[in-house]
């Protein structure tokens, strides 16, 4: 089955897009949370924090601040969030990546992180040794 949002950037299925440039698009989406709810893309196709490049990554965190000032200035919020999903169990339902740019007004309550886990004694220093091991001497092996 085809990419959804690689359609999007070929200009075979429409968006209404707020911002383009080489390596970026960005567009409402079409379902918002709510008024303002912009997603961020690569133009080249990655699934996830996984698989896309650094570059590319930091492409889209540039485009998504530019993105974050505009609803602030055009949309009058009073805060923003960025959310990004990796993996159907973290909520992802389209595997080509991309940043919600979501714009808070006080009192909207319509993102709340519920916090489901209170660490023991130790627990911090033990999950931290996990990932430190995992991440090694040489972090750069991930990309
Ligand atoms: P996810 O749940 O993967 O983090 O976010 C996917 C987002 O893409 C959803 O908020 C959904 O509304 C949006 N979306 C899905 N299909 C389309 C589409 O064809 N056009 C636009 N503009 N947004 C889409
Ligand atoms: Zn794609």
């Amino acid at each position: 089955m085809g990419c959804i949002f690689c359609e999007i950037v070929a200009g075979r299925v429409p968006a209404e897009i707020v911002f383009e440039d080489e390596a970026t698009l960005a567009f409402m989406d079409i379902a918002p949370i709510h008024r303002g709810h912009t997603l961020v893309i690569p133009k080249k196709h990655a699934t996830d924090v996984f698989e896309i490049s650094p570059d590319d990554a930091a492409a889209v965190m540039q485009t998504a601040q530019k993105v974050a000032h505009a609803v602030k200035a055009g949309l009058h919020c009073d805060g923003v969030n960025l959310f990004q999903s990796n993996g159907s169990a973290a909520g992802q339902t389209v595997f080509h990546f991309h940043v919600h740019v979501l714009p808070r007004w006080k009192g909207d309550r319509t993102i709340t992180l519920l916090r489901s886990y209170s660490p023991e004694e130790g627990d911090l220093l033990r999950t931290a040794d996990q990932i430190r091991q995992a991440m090694g001497p040489d972090a750069h092996k991930f990309t």
